[in-house]
């Protein structure tokens, strides 16, 4: 029962299973949420609902272990297809990589899910295109998935729907996006949205725990770090959430009046980690997402200190002297982390953000 595997999404889930149990499944869909909440995960369950050789029946759900179940999970089925922008080279259209198997591969650090951030161009969309154009070697409905939607520049979403106009054919789109704004408006109307919602720590802890085997102090470590986002939990090491962790824990701590050190303090953590990571320092998107990943651990800290001034039991010791500040001041801060959280998602220069953002949190933290 494999859309059992997907974690915390029971009115999503319920939704997609009552449509396949009613046969009025929808040409196009679109799933939504914020990153790392089983978007993705979502869309592959639902491609195998599709076209498991045993479903049927008031489950409505695949068995997860025939041929066909097997073929979707390994990317090798042939009438599953998921779009995927090449990485690397900088070359424009879709090669032979628009519809790789397998999974891009991540590294020690915290991800956002959204991992590729390569535009999606109107030569990937045509290829799709033309293979749902073709008919399905078995007769069976093919399914194609485009995550990370919100990539298509105009060209390749105008083309997208023209291809929702016109449905032919026994055929599945399952496009996935955490911004969904970011979508034409024509191309909002015309795919069935289901949305998906934020995971609590404990969520993401017990799927850590129980799904992927991780040991619980760990599976709770990267939990508590995660921001509610399975993905980013599975993309972390420990020993990097450790650091980033201490970093932010002491940095923060001494904000109060040192605003402008704290600022060059962040961007120099990012820079830095995001060429560990292997961006070197080329563009500012490695920037952005460590920077991201290090909001993700203040929200962490600012948890265990509201829950240590609840009387849920003693902050971590690395923690401490920012839990000292108190829940008023931290809440202050985490509201001004979330402000250049937006920003940095709506890509505004990570300098200017750290720089606007120390400012704010040396005034919250120091009130
Ligand atoms: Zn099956």
């Amino acid at each position: 029962m494999s859309f059992s595997r997907i974690v915390g999404q029971d009115r999503a889930v319920g939704r997609l299973r009552a449509a396949i149990r009613g046969g009025r499944l929808a040409h196009a869909y679109l799933l939504t949420g914020p990153a790392g909440v089983g978007k993705r995960s979502l869309a592959r369950e639902l491609a195998k609902a599709v076209l498991c050789e045993r479903a049927g029946g008031q489950g409505a759900d695949s068995c997860d272990g025939c041929r066909e179940c097997r073929a979707v999970d390994e990317g090798g089925h042939p009438d599953c297809g998921t779009l995927m922008v090449e990485e690397g080279g900088g070359g424009g259209g879709p090669a032979a990589g628009a519809f790789p198997s397998g999974q891009a591969g991540s590294g020690g650090r915290f991800r956002p899910v959204e991992d590729s951030d390569r535009e999606i161009k109107i030569a990937s969309i045509r290829e799709l295109t033309r293979r749902l154009s073709l008919r399905s070697s078995s007769g069976r409905t093919r399914v194609f998935l485009i995550p990370g939607a919100e990539r298509m520049n105009e060209e390749a979403a105008n083309a997208l729907l023209k291809t929702l106009e016109e449905p032919v054919g026994s055929r599945l789109l399952v496009l996935t996006t955490s911004r969904p704004e970011a979508l034409l408006p024509t191309v909002l109307s015309r795919v069935a949205r289901v949305r998906l919602r934020s995971l609590s720590p404990e969520e993401v802890e017990a799927h850590l725990a129980s799904v992927k085997k991780l040991p619980r102090d760990e599976a709770r470590e990267l939990a508590a770090a995660s921001g509610g986002s399975i993905g980013a939990a599975l993309a972390a090491s420990v020993a990097g959430v450790r650091a980033a962790r201490r970093f932010a824990a002491e940095r923060l701590s001494a904000a109060p009046g040192r605003p402008l050190e704290l600022s060059e303090a962040m961007m120099g953590y990012a820079r830095e980690a995001a060429d560990a990571a292997g961006g070197k320092g080329k563009t500012l998107e490695p920037v952005r997402r460590e920077l991201l990943a290090l909001w993700r651990q203040a929200l962490g800290i600012h948890r265990a200190a509201l829950g240590a001034a609840l009387g849920a039991g003693p902050a971590d010791s690395a923690d401490a002297r920012l839990a000292a500040l108190g829940p008023e001041r931290l809440e202050r801060a985490m509201a001004a982390l979330l402000r250049a959280d937006r920003a940095l998602r709506d890509y505004a220069s990570p300098e200017l953000v750290c720089r606007v953002l120390a400012g704010e949190l040396a005034a919250a933290l120091g009130g």
